[in-house]
């Protein structure tokens, strides 16, 4: 089972951080930046609605004096508990793409940086 594995170093992420972080976290091993993969994201939210739907069948009838706002309420907190469940059992983790970094400076040294200088103080 490769829930949780760090794609970059093979160590297991706590779930806590994948359950908290889930747009993205640091391994706590290398400290490469990590993303829940689409897919385990979308099965933790497809199993967490179906939960929702499933606690929200089962309550509704109930002849409680809630029984209107109940169901809501159960199937709020079933989407909420199992969605993260979800992913905590299944997720992959998968290395996050690295942000654009836009360093013109260091790419072209100081001369790069004085030609845009110029070029917009053009009056
Ligand atoms: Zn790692």
């Amino acid at each position: 089972m490769a829930a949780r594995l760090c794609p970059h170093c093979g160590n297991r992420v706590p779930a806590t951080r994948v359950m908290a972080l889930s747009d993205g976290m640091e391994c706590p091993h290398c400290q490469t930046r990590l993303e829940v993969a689409t897919g385990s994201r979308l099965i933790a939210t497809t199993l967490g609605l179906v939960a929702a739907w499933f606690v929200w069948r089962v309550t509704r009838d109930s002849t409680n004096i809630l029984g209107f706002a109940l169901p809501v309420l159960l199937s709020f907190l079933a989407f909420g508990i199992v969605s993260p469940l979800v992913l905590i059992f299944t997720a992959s983790l998968r290395l996050e793409p690295a942000a654009p970094v836009f360093e013109p400076v260091a790419a072209h040294g100081g001369h790069g940086q004085s030609v845009h200088d110029h070029a917009g103080g053009h009056h």
